[in-house]
């Protein structure tokens, strides 16, 4: 049997024509279904829905065997333990700094002041800012980070961009991008070795795949 592990939503769907291309058809929709564990037209594979910042922990102590995943939560939970094949290119955005449209952040920036970060984004932010030189106090939040800014919980916020939308309707602007993001193909290392040629074929069809993406 082999185990892909996905989180509901934008990775879910642009995994879906990945896997196509690898013959395996999902056969329940995930916002219908309440089921955790999806089967699929091929009797030996299955996906297994976890939370997108779980992926990597099913994924590196074999709770499945592969998993899709934002760079993003490969930065955060640390990726040591995870081969990492192949760069989607799917679910891309940027990681990017923002602040209320009159926080003059340059300014801040260039006198030394201390800054007060919120995000879900810790070890992200804290590495960019460390390797500019600015001090910051980081604030760990869970959700809506964009409300921070608007309530002097924090001077600006490191999150992630699609369109810009969700910035524009609360009047912050973006100030920094710091990176850009897209999903990866990670695989348990131990499994790469007990099921090598399924998982190769998953990977060499993803890979096909991927570059047309
Ligand atoms: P947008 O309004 O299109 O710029 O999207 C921004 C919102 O969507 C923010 O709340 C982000 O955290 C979230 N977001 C955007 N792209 C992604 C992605 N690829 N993965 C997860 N969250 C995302």
């Amino acid at each position: 049997m082999i185990t892909l592990a996905l989180s509901k939503g934008r990775i879910f769907d642009e995994t879906l024509p990945l896997l196509a291309a690898a013959g395996i058809e999902v056969l329940e929709d995930p916002e219908t279904s309440r089921k955790l564990i999806l089967p699929t037209n091929q009797a030996d594979v299955r996906v297994v829905l976890v939370r997108a910042t779980d992926v990597p922990t099913y994924v590196e102590y074999g709770g499945a065997d592969l998993g899709v995943t934002g760079f993003d939560t490969l930065l955060e939970h640390g990726s040591s333990g995870l081969y990492q094949p192949l760069d989607l290119h799917i679910a891309r955005c940027r990681m990017s700094v923002a602040v209320r449209a009159n926080f003059d952040y340059a300014h801040a920036v260039r006198q030394g002041a201390r800054l007060k970060v919120a995000t879900k984004y810790v070890a992200i932010a804290r590495e960019f800012f460390a390797a500019k030189g600015v001090h910051v106090d980081l604030i760990k939040l869970y959700g809506s980070m964009e409300l921070a800014p608007l309530t002097g919980l924090a001077d600006a916020i490191v999150d992630l961009v699609s369109t810009g939308n969700t910035l524009r309707a609360n009047d912050l602007v973006e100030v920094e991008r710091i990176m850009d993001i897209s999903s990866r193909l990670v695989v348990n290392q131990a499994a790469l070795k007990l099921k090598r040629e399924p998982i190769r074929r998953i990977i060499d069809a993803f890979s096909l795949a991927s570059v047309t993406q």
